[in-house]
């Protein structure tokens, strides 16, 4: 299961020697952890806050080849992406799906002058793009997949067939294209996966909510960004996979870069089941007037919008804006002109950086999406550095694997293992057909009591890695939790204990889809809170910290009405003798 054993922060011995020290454990950096543990290097991985918690955890939830990115010419990119999505259809079945793409088009030509020209320079606003331009795209789409084509080709709808399936799109809508992507439903889960697949004799060690200070020679100061407590370790190869801050991170180990540039993007989730039913299961991907890409698409009962590409400063102090809001919304009437959306039907909201190679553009949207490896030595000539610059999420692996091989060479040290075949966590052996899965949930329910509901739960939970989780339920006493119904206390304990979870938000936000999914209120928090306090041992100020810094979270970064003084009243109420232990 994700996390067994090679994630616990206090296992961080003083003064350790690794092969190679990776900072950042977004989805880039635990792809490069992966690949180097599994052919048998000795890593560290250290992250400032929790795995997979910013860019990675910010993402449009679209494992994708970047249909946009043909006019900015980025093809290799397009064709990688393609390739790469592919692999994750095959290799994490259980979290990564077709998702089957809906482009409303405005007219038959427009955008074609901007598509042909942009890269050399001539034109560089873009403006909605026409049918012409969109046919040309998913043509070679098609052409890229021809090999390995998993999912089916495009498809043009005239208008009186677009308006027949879409009759809430504006009528000023000539025709419509239908496309094949994928989405991904547990990200966070997925990285936790990755980060565990090390094989099984590995010596490497990813530690969480720990922040690397400083560099003297090949000694690395890091620090517990919990307890504040400081430790060293040394290596001479330093991996810096921290997204929209490897500059920064350089400058703490002595080089002066200017790589990256980052550019903030917003998305909302809002419960609306008229939009839902309109959707039946599509995404749609349109543009605004000005010809700037927006997407939505059902997420787990509700409907996921984005978003937002606005070039930042402060890389910690993104949250999603009014002005953002009103953007995502405003765009959406060019849609779907007659559906009513308001700021009471959004559920959640987040923000992330996009870590952007530093180029010069007129616009945001033209900034390659490419990923790139720069390798640098110090000024001392004591530690080799490599930077990872970009990067999608669809593309963790190549990247990893681009960036494993470079250090491979580098220590003359033979690649074992290839992960482009190779299953990820529940992943492996997943049921493919109904009847493997009624086969698969039917075992479950006779080795471990479950009823068959419960195990299907577990199995999209989980994938083939539920049964685990099983059978820690059956060996000892369970209840569903009251506030959330659909988990059980001993469930969440599993997670709290094997996947190296150190704070509460990290169990509802990355361990489980509750946050996501628009289910947190002041009960969740309060039952929840108490669940990992209770399993990890915690004192009552500790728990009161977590509980404060759940809150300054949820209000701040994700438009949440929560109140520590509510949970806490729930505590008073529900809780006995006020030591935090559920009744
Ligand atoms: C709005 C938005 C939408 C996107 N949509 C998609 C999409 O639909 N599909 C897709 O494929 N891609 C998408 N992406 C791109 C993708 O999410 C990112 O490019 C990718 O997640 C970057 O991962 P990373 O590991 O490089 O960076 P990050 O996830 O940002 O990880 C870097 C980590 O470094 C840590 N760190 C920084 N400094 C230190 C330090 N000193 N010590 C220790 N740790 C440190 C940070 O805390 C952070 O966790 C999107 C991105 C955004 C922002």
């Amino acid at each position: 299961m994700a996390g067994d054993g090679k994630q616990r922060r206090e296992r961080l011995p003083q003064d350790a020697h690794f092969d190679v020290v990776i900072v950042g454990g977004g989805i880039n950096g635990i792809s490069v952890y992966r690949e180097l543990s599994l052919q048998g290097v000795k890593v560290l991985l250290v992250e400032k806050e929790d795995f997979c918690s910013k860019a990675s955890a910010a993402l449009s939830r679209m494992i994708h080849g970047g249909l946009r990115y043909l006019e900015n010419g980025e093809f290799a990119l397009v064709r990688e992406s393609l390739a790469e999505r592919n692999r994750l259809l095959a290799n994490a079945p259980h979290y990564v799906q077709p998702l089957v793409t809906t482009i409303p088009i405005f007219s038959r030509w427009s955008g074609l002058f901007y598509a042909l020209f942009n890269f050399t320079g001539l034109m560089d606003k873009p403006s909605r793009r026409g049918a012409l331009v969109i046919k040309l795209g998913l043509w070679f789409y098609d052409f890229f997949t021809r090999r390995d084509q998993r999912l089916p080709r495009h498809r043009f709808f005239s208008q009186s067939e677009t308006a027949a399936r879409w009759p809430q799109f504006d009528p000023a809508v000539a025709c419509s294209a239908d496309y094949y992507d994928a989405w991904i439903s547990a990200p966070e889960r997925l990285a936790m996966e990755v980060l565990s697949d090390t094989g099984e004799q590995s010596d490497s060690l990813a530690c969480n909510y720990t922040e690397l200070l400083s560099r003297d020679g090949q000694c690395f100061t890091l620090r517990d960004t919990l307890t504040g407590e400081t430790v060293t370790v040394t290596a001479d190869k330093l991996v810096n996979a921290t997204g929209a801050w490897v500059d920064q991170t350089n400058d703490r180990l002595g080089l002066a870069s200017g790589y990256l540039q980052g550019t903030k993007g917003s998305h909302i989730i809002v419960r609306h089941p008229e939009l839902l039913a309109e959707l039946d299961g599509h995404m749609v991907f349109y543009e605004n007037p000005e010809g700037r890409v927006c997407i939505l698409f059902p997420y787990y009962g509700n409907v996921l919008i984005g978003s937002t590409d606005i070039p930042v400063a402060d890389l910690d102090a993104v949250t999603c804006t009014d002005e953002e809001i009103d953007y995502m919304l405003d765009s959406l009437k060019a849609v779907f002109p007659a559906l009513v959306i308001q700021r009471q039907d959004i559920v959640y909201q987040f923000s992330g950086v996009r870590p952007l190679p530093s180029v010069k553009t007129s616009t945001t949207g033209q900034i390659p999406r490419s990923h790139a490896l720069r390798v640098d030595s110090t000024q001392d000539d004591l530690v080799r550095l490599y930077s990872l610059i970009g990067g999608k999420w669809t593309t963790f692996r190549a990247f990893g694997e681009e960036v494993a091989d470079q250090i491979l060479s580098d220590m003359a040290h033979p690649r074992r293992i290839s992960t482009a075949e190779r299953p990820i966590g529940g992943g492996r052996d997943f049921p493919q057909t109904d009847i493997e899965r009624k086969a698969f949930t039917k075992a479950a329910q006779a080795n471990y009591g479950l009823s068959d509901a419960r195990a299907e739960v577990l199995l999209q939970r989980y994938g083939t890695q539920c049964l685990a989780v099983m059978a820690y339920l059956a060996d000892g006493e369970d209840a569903m939790l009251i506030s959330l119904p659909d988990y059980s206390r001993r469930e969440l304990m599993y997670l709290i204990e094997h996947e190296a979870v150190c704070r509460s938000l990290d169990l509802l936000q990355r361990r489980t889809s509750v946050a996501i999914e628009g289910r947190i209120d002041n009960s969740v928090l309060a039952e929840v809170t108490e669940l990992v306090a209770a399993t990890l041992g915690w004192n009552e100020q500790q728990t009161k910290q977590d509980l404060a810094e759940s809150c300054r979270q949820l209000q701040r970064l994700h438009g949440l009405d929560i109140s520590a003084e509510q949970v806490k009243h729930i505590w008073t109420t529900s809780f006995s003798g006020g030591n935090y232990v559920y009744q």
